[in-house]
């Protein structure tokens, strides 16, 4: 399999040899082709598999896909992830696959200033990767609205829970709209994060690698 093979986009295409890459990890080819067809997802893959592009890359293209500017303002994608190291590494892994492509993202995690952090929301945006404890904080506070997602995608959703952030994913998530599109990872689906991701996914498909 090829990346061309997947159904990407020639923006992204151009990115991903540039950073040479030339062929898909098992889940990139398990998991672009359905997310790309606006199904709901299920990846049950560590860190080190490539789950990033496997979710950043049909998420850009979806984006540049469906033409929203004319609410420039409004968040159309929230990425939950539970530390800030991982939402660095995503939200640098979304500006080098969508290099091609319009698009506004920021990063949100606590430990340090928020107001840069609203600033940059109050900016508009179009993505949005958060850990769940300042983005509850800034939710609180009115900085920032979810009610606009149009896709959500849960990473590594197991740690999230042994890190005791169940509570304010559910928060996060009752905030959310219901008609959305949703992606679920985790490297183990055994027992509370089975029933978290049957709370939140549509007919997902399963991809596990
Ligand atoms: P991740 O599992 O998303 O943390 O990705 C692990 C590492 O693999 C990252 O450093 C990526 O840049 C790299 N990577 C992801 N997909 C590919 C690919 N198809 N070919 C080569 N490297 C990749």
């Amino acid at each position: 399999t090829s990346f061309n093979d997947l159904g990407l986009a020639e923006p992204l295409l151009r990115a991903l040899s540039t950073e040479g890459y030339t062929t898909p990890t098992p889940i990139q080819a398990k998991a672009i082709p359905p997310v790309l067809a606006g199904r709901d997802l299920i990846g049950i893959a560590q860190t080190g598999t490539g789950k990033t592009a496997a979710f950043s890359l049909p998420l850009l293209q979806r984006l540049a896909a469906s033409d929203k500017r004319a609410a420039p303002k409004s968040m159309r994608a929230l990425i939950l992830t539970p530390t800030r190291e991982l939402a660095l590494q995503i939200a640098d892994s979304l500006a080098t696959y969508g290099r091609h492509l319009q698009f506004r993202h920021t990063v949100i995690f606590g430990g340090v200033g928020q107001e840069p952090q609203v600033r940059s929301v109050a900016r508009g945006i179009d993505i949005v990767v958060a850990t769940p404890g300042r983005l509850i904080d800034l939710m609180g506070q009115g900085h920032i609205n979810v009610g606009s997602v149009e896709t959500f995608i849960l990473d590594e959703a197991d740690r999230m829970l042994d890190m005791g952030f169940i509570h304010d994913v559910k928060r996060v998530v009752a905030k959310l709209p219901k008609e959305r599109h949703t992606l679920f990872f985790s490297a183990t689906m055994a027992g509370d994060v089975g029933k978290l991701a049957e709370g939140l996914l549509k007919d997902p498909v399963r991809v596990e690698v």
